[in-house]
C-alpha cells in the first residue's frame, strides 16, 4: 500500500497535527455543547489554538464525562449523518456510547488496514476474527480493516473454539485476531483435540483489548508458533487501530495524524518528560461524529519518539502497564496484576493461568494468589512455591497471604470477552 504518512518527517507531521487540531477545536466548539462549554469555562477560544503545542491548554474529556453526557451528549452530527453506533462495556454503570459517520467508518477501516500492514499482512493473507462482533468496537474493527487491506476475511466472532481450529485448518488461515488470553485458549483446545498448534497455518497472531506482558507475548508464540502483534485501541476514540507494533516488535506506532498522544502525572495532569511513564491522553484530530479532546485514557504506558527500525515516523507507546483503574491498593502497596504476571512467568514449572482474590480480614487487605502448574509438572511443590514467593518479595516488595499452585485446566478459561483475573470481594 503506497501509504507515506507513516514515514513524513517530524516537522511535516507537526505541521499536519497543528492544522488538524485547529479543525477538531473549532468543529467541536462549533458543534458540541458540551465542549462549548468546557472552553468557555477554562478561556479558551478556538482561535487561542495555534500550534500542536497549544494543545496543553485544553482541558481533559474523562470517562465520567461519556458518563454524564449518556447517551449521545458528545455527538457532534444530526442522526442523519451518523452510520453506526457502538458502546464500550463499563465494568460499572452505564456503557460509553461512541458514534460514527461515512467518514469516521473510512478512517477506521483505514487504520485497521495500516494496522494489519504493520504486522506484515496484505491482500494475500486470510485473518480468522476471533473478535466479538456486536456493539463491542473489537469485531467490526478488525472485519473492517482487514476488507479495506484486501485481505480475506473469516467473520468466526468470539468462542466455539473447536470450531476455530478446525477453520484455522481447514481454511489456512494465516492470522489469528483476539484477546491474548484467547490465543491462549486455542492453542490449549487445539492441543486437546489432538491437534499440534504449531502445525497450524497460522503465522501471525493479532491480540489487544487487554493487557499483555512480555512473557505472555512469547507465550502465544511459542504455543502457536506465531508472531503476536499487539494492537491497542479504545471504543472512546475509534475502537482498535490507535496503534499497533510493526514488524520490528518495539512498542507500538500511535497513528498521530489522526490521534494525538500525551502523557501526563496521573496526579497532576502535567505532561511527563518523553520515556517516563505516566497516563495517555489522546485527541482525535480527524473525527467527524465523536471529536474528543484530550481524553483521559486512565492507561499508563511511556511514549518514544525515538526513529523505529521499520523507518516509521510516528511515536511508539510501550504496552500499557495497567489502566489507572487497575491498580490494586493492598495494605499501602501499590500493584499492578501485570506487575505479578511478569513475575510468575519467569517460572517454567507454571502455565500463563492464574487469579488474584482479594478480600479484607480484620480490617485487613488480603490478597491470594492462585497459580496454575504446567501441564508436565512433577517437581517439587514446596520448593517451586518458595522460590516464587521469594521472587515476589523482591520484585515487588509484596508477598501474598497465600499463594495456592493448583494443577493444570484448573482455573477457568475466557471463552468469550475479556479475561477476568483479580476479584476483589472487599
Ligand atoms: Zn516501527
Amino acid at each position: 500500500m503506497a501509504d507515506t504518512t507513516q514515514y513524513r518527517s517530524h516537522d511535516e507531521l507537526r505541521e499536519l497535527q497543528s492544522d488538524r487540531l485547529r479543525d477538531t477545536v473549532e468543529y467541536a466548539f462549533e458543534n458540541v455543547p458540551f465542549y462549548r462549554q468546557t472552553l468557555d469555562e477554562a478561556g479558551i477560544a478556538p482561535t487561542d489554538i495555534d500550534s500542536i503545542e497549544d494543545i496543553q491548554s485544553l482541558p481533559f474529556t474523562t470517562k465520567a464525562d461519556f458518563r454524564e453526557t449518556y447517551p449521545d451528549g458528545l455527538f457532534a452530527v444530526d442522526d442523519d449523518e451518523l452510520r453506526r453506533i457502538h458502546a464500550s462495556s463499563g465494568t460499572t454503570g452505564k456503557p460509553k456510547i461512541v458514534s460514527y459517520t461515512d467518514g469516521d467508518l473510512e478512517l477506521w477501516h483505514e487504520v485497521m488496514a495500516r494496522s494489519m500492514a504493520a504486522a506484515g499482512l496484505d491482500s494475500s493473507d486470510t485473518v480468522q476474527n476471533a473478535y466479538g462482533y456486536g456493539l463491542f468496537t473489537g469485531g467490526l474493527g478488525f472485519h473492517g480493516g482487514a476488507e479495506e487491506l484486501g485481505a480475506t476475511v473469516i467473520p468466526a466472532g468470539s468462542g466455539n473454539t473447536q470450531r476455530q481450529v478446525e477453520l484455522a485448518r481447514d481454511l489456512e488461515s494465516d492470522a489469528l485476531a483476539c484477546t491474548p488470553s484467547y490465543a491462549l485458549y486455542f492453542a490449549e483446545t487445539a492441543a486437546e483435540m489432538g491437534v499440534d498448534p504449531r502445525e497450524l497455518p497460522l503465522s501471525t497472531v493479532l491480540y489487544g483489548a487487554e493487557p499483555c506482558t512480555e512473557p505472555m507475548r512469547e507465550e502465544i508464540e511459542d504455543r502457536l508458533g506465531v508472531r503476536g502483534y499487539e494492537n491497542y485501541g479504545l471504543s472512546e476514540l475509534i475502537g482498535p487501530g490507535v496503534a499497533v507494533e510493526c514488524e520490528a516488535q518495539a512498542g507500538m506506532h500511535i497513528w498521530e495524524d489522526h490521534f494525538y498522544p500525551e502523557v501526563i502525572d496521573p496526579r497532576t495532569g502535567e505532561p511527563v518528560p518523553e520515556g517516563e511513564e505516566g497516563e495517555l491522553v489522546l485527541t482525535t484530530l480527524t473525527k467527524e461524529a465523536l471529536p474528543v479532546l484530550r481524553y483521559r485514557t486512565g492507561d499508563l504506558t511511556t511514549l518514544t519518539r525515538e526513529p523505529c527500525d521499520c523507518g516509521r515516523s510516528m511515536a511508539r507507546m510501550d504496552s500499557v502497564t495497567g489502566r489507572a483503574d487497575d491498580l490494586l491498593i493492598v495494605r499501602g502497596v501499590n500493584l499492578y496484576p501485570s506487575q505479578i504476571e511478569d513475575v510468575i512467568l519467569e517460572f517454567d514449572a507454571v502455565a500463563p493461568y492464574y487469579r488474584i482474590d482479594l478480600d479484607r480480614e480484620n480490617n485487613l487487605d488480603t490478597l491470594e494468589l492462585t497459580v496454575e502448574l504446567a501441564e508436565a509438572f512433577d517437581g517439587d511443590l514446596d520448593g517451586l512455591r518458595d522460590k516464587v514467593l521469594e521472587r515476589l518479595q523482591n520484585a515487588l516488595s509484596f508477598t501474598p497471604d497465600e499463594l495456592e499452585l493448583v494443577e493444570y485446566g484448573t482455573i477457568e478459561r475466557t471463552e468469550v470477552g475479556k479475561v477476568t483475573r483479580v476479584y476483589d470481594h472487599r
